[in-house]
């Protein structure tokens, strides 16, 4: 591109809060034909709360103490939901000894000589526990678009917690968008297939790649990419930056972690899911000034 139409590309995306980094991302958005979007925290808020607790065989103050406690000492934003919910129900407060945390299943710690594990399904399975009764809860929660996080207590699953975390305003006009733009949008997401459809079916997303763990976000890229995909990918979490990185551009939510900004090609300052679409324009105006 010549210097005049990157820098009229650049000082139009700077007006809107759109970062490009420098001339080939603005450059490459252009040639985008997919955008795969993570879900928690780009497409939605990232502020879950606790919306339903589910017991079974255990009182409900003892299940928010025992599952808080261990959400303590966890940093993920559902433990933060957790932990935020017991304290203002009033739970006892209890101390976690043991804390073990499993990168995309939850976490497993020692509490008031009870064993607690608190995370997914997949968790459950590594930890040996079944569910029984409580699977038609765990399903009738993440149906409702809600994260199901399950409760075991010296492996048995006594509680679901349902955490909900709203949709921006603007992700469904920004899936609109891009695919009246003629471009194709994934969801790639951690949390489970149910939740990841519904939220998915609200916002008009036909893709969906669920229950990925942290590390193989990038390698879902690479296989986009393969299969001659020229990715954008739109992210803001630390578990996001080796997929900002391994995209053909790497767009990062302003509001997200350090990491994945530093990683980014491209930083969305107002954190507007619709300045995908208008990123990927001005790249293609960019484009078309050169020719
Ligand atoms: P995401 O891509 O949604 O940020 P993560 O890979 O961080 O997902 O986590 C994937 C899933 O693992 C979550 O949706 C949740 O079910 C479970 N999980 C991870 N950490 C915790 C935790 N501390 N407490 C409860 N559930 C957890
Ligand atoms: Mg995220």
């Amino acid at each position: 591109a010549t210097p005049t139409a990157i820098m009229v590309g650049s000082g139009l995306g700077a007006k809107r809060g759109i970062l490009f980094k420098n001339a080939t991302a603005l450059e490459t958005s252009a040639r985008i034909d997919t955008v795969v979007m993570d879900k928690t925290g780009t497409l939605t808020k990232g502020e879950p709360e606790v919306t339903e607790v589910v017991v079974e065989g255990i009182d409900r103050a003892r299940l928010l103490a025992l599952a808080a406690a261990v959400e303590r000492e966890s940093e993920h934003p559902l433990a933060h939901a957790v932990a935020r919910y017991a304290d203002d129900e009033g739970a006892p407060a209890l101390r976690a000894t043991g804390f073990r945390n499993v990168a995309g299943h939850g976490a497993v710690a020692d509490v008031d000589g009870q064993r607690v594990a608190i995370g997914n399904r997949r968790l459950m399975d590594a930890e040996g526990i079944t569910l029984g009764s409580l699977a038609d809860r765990r399903d009738q929660v993440a149906a409702g678009g809600r994260t199901a996080v399950l409760v075991a207590v010296d492996d048995r699953a006594v509680g679901v917690v349902g955490i909900a975390d709203a949709v921006r305003e603007t992700s469904s006009a920004a899936v609109t968008a891009l695919h009246d733009a003629g471009v194709a949008v994934v969801m790639l997401t951690g949390d489970n297939e149910a939740t990841a459809q519904r939220i998915a079916d609200e916002l008009g997303i036909d893709t969906v790649i669920a229950e990925v763990l942290p590390e193989d976000k990038s390698t879902k890229v690479t296989e986009l990419q393969r299969a001659g995909r020229r990715v954008a990918m739109v992210g803001d979490g630390v578990n996001d930056a080796p997929a900002l990185a391994a995209a053909d551009i790497g767009i990062a939510i302003g509001t997200g972690t350090d990491v994945a900004i530093e990683t980014a090609d491209v930083v969305l300052m107002r954190s507007d899911p619709l300045d995908v679409p208008t990123a990927l324009t001005i790249g293609r105006g960019t484009l078309r000034k050169m020719r």
